[in-house]
């Protein structure tokens, strides 16, 4: 059975998480938000940190931590990578999402190939700095609408098309590319590739200005005849019409509650600093005189606290479901969906209840307000999330309900 205590194993992981976040993320929030496109050279120690992690076996850090057990067990109960994940990530983003998202080797390409990747594939990405590249000037939400091809030509794939939002494009060492084999036979012909970085035709446009994670470089491509090897096909070459998109969906399923627990990160920083900032201003958030015996500043922060809550209890959920080899798309869209809706109400609230500190640059409630909209975006927005969730729930297909 699930239980959603945070497991004790876990425990040290989670602390390291808080006190890296708290020393090397928090002091240096507001200047990389300040400084767009500037690299973080903080963050290198911290890198090379989590890959030691990594690559000692405790895994569970970062987007590479992320990796489904295929023949585990079903009758046991483990608490793994996924759950590891979420909760270190929940930690980070509690001292800035921008950071976390720029931190080198931890890319979402980072997580498709973990999720996705063969067992030579995992060994020849070891290392590299992973982005993922979806969107296309033509295609967002509809990403079964992909217009950039690949067609097989002797050892290798030929990709043409354009890519833009791509996080962490310019700085990763490559760039998990969607591309189709086949427009005419739909999303079953969509496959992802690593094009790593410098493959001749693969040229970086420009990098986007934002309103918030300004510390992260999202970044536009083009691919002019980019030919990478036939091998860097992550999952399988043929176009399989009865599994249709589920190869690459498959990577959602992992990545989504990963957003989740971003989103459920910039959540739990601003409630914890609007608490604070409620606390020197003399209003305590009193637990056992709720509801009309509460002013109205306490009972709106515990309203926010609740939702905050249900976001945390879900994205867990999802997490621990991929740990134990279940089916988690439905939990995975629930858990992004009411994390990223929540993080933003709650750090949009959190500005209003601190009043004018709230909104000026001497507090970090005004940054998190404008990071925390990026998560109900990327990765599938709301009203896509919401979409998935009813499609579940009504067992209908994509065709029967749009
Ligand atoms: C900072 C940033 C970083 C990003 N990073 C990446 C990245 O690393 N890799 C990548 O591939 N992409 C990335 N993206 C792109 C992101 O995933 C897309 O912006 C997102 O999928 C939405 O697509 P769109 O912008 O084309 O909006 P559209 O799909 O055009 O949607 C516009 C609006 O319509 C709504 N809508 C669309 N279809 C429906 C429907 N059927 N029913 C109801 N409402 C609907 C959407 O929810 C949205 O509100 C990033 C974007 C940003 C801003």
């Amino acid at each position: 059975m699930i239980n959603l205590e945070v497991p004790g194993k876990l425990g040290v992981l989670v602390s390291q998480a808080r006190q890296s976040a708290a020393e090397i993320f928090r002091p240096n929030s507001r200047k990389y938000d300040q400084a767009e496109h500037t690299y973080p050279v903080e963050l290198d120690v911290l890198a090379a940190l989590i890959d030691g992690l990594n690559a000692s076996g405790a895994g569970g850090a970062g987007a590479s931590g992320v990796r489904r057990d295929k023949d585990g067990d079903k009758t046991k109960i483990r608490n793994g990578a996924n759950l590891a994940t979420v909760l270190g990530t929940i930690e980070m983003c509690w001292g800035d999402v921008g950071l976390l998202l720029s931190m080198p080797r931890q890319g979402l390409g980072n997580a498709a190939i973990a999720s996705v990747a063969n067992d030579e594939q995992l060994q020849r990405f070891a290392g590299k700095w992973a982005a993922m590249a979806i969107t296309e000037p033509d295609c967002g939400s509809d990403s079964a609408a992909i217009r950039t091809t690949a067609v097989l030509d002797g050892e290798d794939y030929v990709l043409n098309g354009e890519k833009i939002y791509v996080t962490s494009g310019e700085r990763a060492d490559a760039v998990v590319v969607w591309a189709t084999l086949d427009r005419a036979r739909g999303r079953a012909a969509i496959k992802s590739f690593v094009v790593e970085k410098g493959t001749p035709g693969f040229e970086l446009v420009r990098l986007e200005h934002k309103l918030g994670i300004r510390a992260s470089d999202t970044a536009h491509f083009r691919l002019e005849n980019v030919r990478v090897p036939k091998a860097n096909l992550l999952g399988d070459p043929e176009i399989n019409v009865e599994r249709g998109f589920a190869g690459v969906m498959q990577t959602f399923d992992n990545t989504r509650p990963l957003v989740a627990a971003m989103a459920v990160g910039v959540a739990k920083a601003a409630l914890e600093e609007t608490a604070r900032l409620l606390s020197e201003a003399g209003i305590e958030i009193d637990y056992d005189r709720v509801g009309p015996r509460a002013p109205a500043v306490v009972s709106t922060y515990l309203a926010l606290e609740a939702d905050y809550e249900a976001a945390y209890l879900l994205t867990l959920e999802a997490a621990w479901m991929a740990d134990n080899s279940r089916p988690n798309s439905l939990q995975a869209s629930m858990a992004k969906a009411k994390a990223g809706r929540s993080a933003t109400e709650i750090a949009l609230r959190c500005v209003e209840l601190a009043g004018s500190l709230g909104y000026s640059e001497n507090s970090l409630l005004e940054k998190w307000a404008r990071d925390a909209k990026i998560l109900d975006i990327f990765e599938g927005t709301q009203q896509i999330q919401q979409l998935i969730v009813a499609r579940r729930l009504l067992g209908k297909s994509s065709a029967e309900l749009k």
